[in-house]
């Protein structure tokens, strides 16, 4: 989609810190770290939000949850765990309109988030 900054950085228009990819998604550095590992998965193709998705999108969502988790195996997190976050919309606090899950990790996490 024009103007999405994910959508560029899934077809290499914009640069990012690539740590896995594959036909469907891809698997990135956040630019604003909030943790010592903060990737970012997203789908290739432009999703908006988990606010658009529903019962036929089971496979796309198990395949961004299974990246994710491949991710956080990559950055050594699984002896001391990490979190998943996926924020839809306004009240996640959503900021970019590009499907994405963040891989958080290497700190203590706290709850409940703000
Ligand atoms: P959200 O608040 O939508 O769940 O998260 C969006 C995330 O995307 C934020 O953590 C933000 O730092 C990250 N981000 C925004 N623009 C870019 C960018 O151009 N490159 C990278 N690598 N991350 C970005
Ligand atoms: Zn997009």
């Amino acid at each position: 989609m024009e103007g999405c900054i994910f959508c560029q950085i899934a077809t290499g228009k914009t640069p990012a810190r690539v740590v896995i990819q594959d036909d469907r998604t891809v698997a990135f550095h956040d630019i604003n770290p909030q943790a010592p590992v903060h990737v970012l998965i997203i789908p290739r193709r432009h999703v908006g939000s988990l606010t658009e998705l529903g019962e036929g999108d089971g496979a796309l969502l198990g395949h961004l949850m299974t990246q994710a988790i491949q991710v956080a195996r990559l950055s050594g997190l699984d002896p001391t765990g990490y979190r998943l976050v996926v924020n839809a919309g306004k009240d996640g606090n959503q900021t970019v309109g590009h499907l994405h899950v963040h891989v958080l990790g290497g700190r203590p996490m706290t709850w409940p988030p703000g």
